[in-house]
């Protein structure tokens, strides 16, 4: 079957909202229609000349290429573009309610100063130079008295400019401060190097794989670039008919990717690395690996092959996963006996981490059947080549401020632990942090342990917001100084998360400011002017814009007619840049393989469930608004008025006394919430499951007290190799309320 555009883009949605079969869209569209009526703000276009503009989504690290449709000077649709390589002409129902963030009233449309108490949401509007003479003013105070490293910022998880732009001031100001918030990129970046000495993510082929064994990855529930994977799911689909194209999904819950699999595995929460061992080993011991890859590129196969020997053949893993051993030995089988086969681990979206070894675990699998760097394989996703800025000359007090022991001891250079600076932050009589930049995230919301992460907050004396939305983080700020939209300014995306060859798009105005805000670029290359000296000499460029061009070099051209530089022709080269210059199971200085599956909190007498989130695409999660239209599209089996729907087995309801629908009190070591109860054999027993991305206290009545945020619920887990918090399942206790 070909997949023209029009089929593709029913199959993005139908995938993205998984409504194909369902009387749900026309209940949807009848529903918005007789409820958005009631909106004062509803969107009359006017009568204009007709244009469309080129540009990129930036809502998700997707960066789907789109078309926006204007009416005179008002934008009145987004399209997907169907000539770009990343989503060819599909888009999902975010990118498709843009204009609802673009023109709704939830945007601050001003630059605000906080006059009550902080967290009580009362600011007063204030011009742009006020609010950057009181920022310079802040940070003056800092360098003159040699305090520069009592700046800390903590940043969205972006390589782009402007992320970048916040990393060079702080350098040149003289901290060391400087935390993005951590991603399952991070956690593959850190396998990889340790295992094939690359830098950066992996990125799977998955359209020319023939066998994906996905191990949790929610690979259309908003993994990756989620748009190209409903692409390659779609694509998967219709060479299915031709070939032996299969998709195994192992998962505790019956996720949407889990229900669009050809086969389905259930196991324990946080047991699929395991999993992934015990077939190694059964592969190993039958000899199905491939012999010529292991013996030419690899070292340590011994050491590992002993390790799972010892502790996990598929008898004992069987009774850890509670998958039946015969099970994983067919498993194994189907798996080794593809061609192309690739296993893919993840835990539903990129938001959630699992363990560097146990990403290793799964990746190991690859190495066991030959297929890195090759087509249908995985390799580290590559980037296309931008210009570095010229390093920056520091005075005095940056070198100081940049000798000061950071509050991450382990940061090399930017620490993707953020929970380590509230923990810090919590510990001290005073807080080690005078001065808090927020650009990209929303912390109060994303970061697990909210009781610590309020309780460091109200320590720091100043909290400054980039955000264009009054989330939870901005209420919390003394001075808010909004960005632009994406569809107001520059900005460029790089490689996607898991796309295998080297992109970067251009993100472009496609209409006038709408409020009195400014491109978050322009603002920090103001504020290093204003501080003078050192600071503003690492900041030679008029404006941003004159910046990113500098950056984007050689493909500014492309950029600006295209939209787009794509290196096609892109092909991995087989190089293994460890110390042996192999594929390393273990590390040359280390002989054994180490595993140590991430514990999960809580007693098991106290709280005898699992808890697990969940994701959906139609629910934004990192802690941006989810638009009113997703909202509403929203079954009851996920949100029912305010209340959040929990899923468990009917057999765990039986022995809980619950029902479906019941009104219950969901408990965790960390914090509890008001759930409903949503009874499924879609999921295993013992297991809850909870919903990401609801439970927002701030944003509007659309969004705010829906639900329970699931990251109230847990506390943070430190990887053992990296320190990254990947607290992911925690015990849990449901009872009737
Ligand atoms: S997948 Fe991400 S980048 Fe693509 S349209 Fe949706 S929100 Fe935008």
């Amino acid at each position: 079957m070909k997949i023209d555009r029009r089929a593709f883009l029913s199959l993005g949605l139908g995938a993205a909202a998984g409504t194909a079969i369902t009387p749900l869209p026309w209940k949807l569209i009848d529903d918005s229609s007789i409820w958005t009526q009631t909106w004062p703000w509803t969107p009359v276009p006017p009568v204009g000349k007709v244009s469309h503009v080129n540009s990129v989504c930036t809502l998700c690290p997707g960066g789907c290429g789109i078309t926006v449709r204007k009416s005179g000077d008002r934008a009145i649709k987004i399209e997907g573009r169907g000539d770009h390589p990343v989503n060819n002409g599909g888009i999902c129902m975010l990118g498709l309610s843009g204009l609802q963030l673009l023109y709704g009233p939830t945007r601050i449309q001003t630059p605000l100063k906080r006059i009550g108490k902080r967290g009580e949401n009362i600011f007063k509007p204030i011009s742009w130079a006020q609010a950057q003479t009181f920022l310079k003013e802040t940070l003056s105070n800092l360098r003159n008295e040699k305090k520069s490293h009592e700046l800390a910022c903590i940043l969205g998880n972006n390589d782009d400019s402007c992320t970048n732009l916040f990393g060079r001031f702080c350098q040149a100001f003289g901290t060391s401060n400087v935390f993005q918030m951590p991603s399952a990129q991070d956690i593959s970046s850190e396998g990889l190097k340790r295992m094939q000495g690359d830098t950066g993510p992996i990125a799977y082929d998955l359209e020319n794989a023939d066998y994906i064994l996905s191990f949790g990855a929610g690979l259309i529930d908003g993994w990756g670039a989620p748009v190209n994977m409903f692409y390659a799911h779609g694509k998967r689909k219709s060479a299915l008919k031709q070939s032996n194209v299969r998709f195994v999904q192992i998962d505790s819950r019956l996720s949407n990717t889990a229900a669009k699999a050809d086969t389905w595995f259930a196991v324990t929460p946080g047991t699929e690395a395991i999993l992934a061992l015990a077939m190694a080993q059964f592969i190993l011991h039958e000899h199905r690996y491939n012999h010529d890859f292991t013996r030419r590129y690899t070292q340590g196969l011994d050491a590992f092959k002993a390790m799972v020997d010892k502790q996990y053949t598929p008898r004992k893993a069987s009774t850890i996963t509670g998958l039946d051993e015969e099970i994983i030995r067919f498993l194994a089988k189907d798996f080794s006996q593809a061609k192309r086969p690739v296993a893919v681990f993840g835990r539903g979206s990129l938001e959630n981490a699992g363990s560097v070894q146990e990403f290793m675990a799964v990746h190991a699998l690859n190495a066991l059947m030959g297929n890195i760097y090759e087509k249908g394989g995985s390799w580290a996703k590559p980037n296309m080549p931008v210009r570095d800025w010229k390093p920056a000359e520091l005075d005095d007090i940056a070198i100081e401020g940049l000798n000061q022991k950071s509050i991450d001891p382990d940061a090399k250079d930017i620490s993707n632990r953020p929970h380590r600076l509230i923990e810090q932050i919590c510990k001290a009589k005073q807080s080690p942090v005078s001065c808090l930049m927020v650009y990209g995230a929303n912390p109060v919301y994303q970061l697990s342990n909210h009781k610590s992460v309020q309780e460091a907050l109200n320590k720091i004396p100043s909290i400054v917001s980039f955000s264009s939305f009054m989330d939870e983080t901005a209420i919390q700020a003394d001075l808010i100084l909004p960005d632009h939209l994406y569809l107001e300014k520059y900005g460029e995306t790089m490689t996607p998360p898991g796309m295998q060859k080297p992109i970067v798009s251009l993100c472009k105005p496609v209409v006038d400011p709408i409020f009195e805000t400014r491109n978050t670029g322009d603002v920090i290359i103001d504020l290093a002017k204003k501080m003078g000296g050192a600071v503003a000499n690492a900041f030679p460029w008029p404006d941003y814009l004159t910046c990113l061009k500098q950056r984007l070099g050689q493909h500014w051209k492309e950029l600006e007619n295209k939209g787009f530089v794509e290196n096609s022709s892109y092909k991995p080269v087989k190089r293994f840049s460890t110390s042996s210059r192999k594929f390393e199971f273990t590390s040359t200085q280390k002989q054994s393989f180490e595993f140590n599956p991430i514990t999960i909190d809580g007693e098991l007498k106290k709280y005898p469930l699992i808890m697990v989130p969940c994701d959906s695409i139609r629910l934004v999660a990192d802690g941006a608004p989810t638009p009113p239209f997703m909202i509403k599209s929203l079954d009851d089996t996920v949100l029912k008025g305010n209340d959040i729907l929990v899923e468990i087995n009917s057999k765990t309801a039986k022995s809980l006394g619950l029902r479906h629908n019941d009104i219950a009190s969901l408990s965790t070591p960390h914090g509890n919430g008001r759930v409903r109860v949503n009874v499924s054999d879609g999921i295993m027993p013992d297991v809850v499951a909870i919903p990401r991305g609801l439970g927002h206290t701030a944003y509007d009545d659309y969004l705010s007290g829906k639900g329970v945020n699931y990251m109230s619920l847990i506390g943070p887990v430190e990887d053992s190799m990296t320190g990254q918090d990947v607290a992911w399942g925690i015990r849990a206790r449901l009872s009737k309320a």
